[in-house]
């Protein structure tokens, strides 16, 4: 998609990626006085998969404060293209072992690190490069067997290991609710993750900063600042429905 060409939006009309984020900024920044929370402490990501490198440049040149990357290929490529140029990049998505070699230290933050395994891959390879990897805990809040990420039961002892190793920087917490959830249900898996996230920082891990709430998408991303967000995860409402007839 060449920059500033608009996007056909399913509602007809036609919106540039700029707009987009414009009305997202507006709207987050509503949610958060209502309640009662400084919308400067919210940041906005964009999911990024699936749109190209244009894409991605047109909404750091709109001021998105970082963009979130699931496929590690893709984000190599995007990467080699400078789509990232000027904004931090965020990993967000599954996460394989054998491809946490092109990812630690190629990303601000690791959102969705969801088990043990995945944890020691990523401070072996994070300690060979001699540096911290910042990372968020994915909690499977709705205890999906199709999802990835610790259930809650699980959480404490992962955090532990996780402030136990020197390459590692626990930032907070990160979740994706069931997509068939209901406003209500989506809610209340949001304010269990604030629980769980105040719970986490009461522990006062060894290097820890447990400032961060990772929760919300285009579709819920109010009902998340309402509950103590501080990133939403905004793909769809920014570049449009992404299109999955072709290959990514
Ligand atoms: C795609 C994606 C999003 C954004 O989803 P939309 O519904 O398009 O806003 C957020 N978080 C993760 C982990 C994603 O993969």
């Amino acid at each position: 998609m060449a920059a500033g060409r608009p996007l056909e939006r399913s509602i007809g009309t036609l919106m540039t990626i700029a707009e987009n984020i414009a009305r997202i900024r507006a709207n987050m920044a509503a949610a958060a006085r209502e309640a009662g929370r400084d919308p400067k402490e919210i940041l906005l990501v964009g999911a990024s998969k699936m749109n190209d490198a244009a894409a991605c440049r047109e909404a750091v040149a709109a001021g998105i404060d970082a963009l979130g990357e699931n496929r590690v290929q893709e984000m190599v490529q995007k990467l080699e293209q400078h789509a990232y140029d000027g904004a931090p990049l965020h990993f967000i998505g599954h996460l394989q072992r054998n491809k946490v070699k092109q990812v630690v230290g190629h990303v601000a933050l690791i959102q969705s690190v969801g088990s043990l395994e995945l944890l020691d891959e990523i401070e072996k390879v994070a300690a060979a490069r001699g540096l911290v990897q910042d990372i968020l805990v994915e909690i499977n809040i709705g205890e999906e067997t199709s999802k990835s990420g610790v259930d809650a039961d699980s959480l404490f002892p992962l955090l532990e290991a996780a402030a136990a190793r020197q390459n590692l920087r626990l930032r907070g917490l990160m979740a994706i609710p069931p997509a068939d959830a209901d406003d209500t249900e989506t809610r209340r898996f949001f304010a269990r993750m604030r629980e769980l996230l105040a719970k986490a920082d009461a522990q006062h891990y060894d290097r820890a900063q447990m400032d961060i709430l990772s929760m919300g998408m285009s579709h819920d991303y109010a009902a998340a600042i309402a509950e103590g967000a501080t990133i939403v995860r905004v793909g769809t409402a920014i570049y449009g429905a992404r299109d999955y007839s072709k290959k990514a």
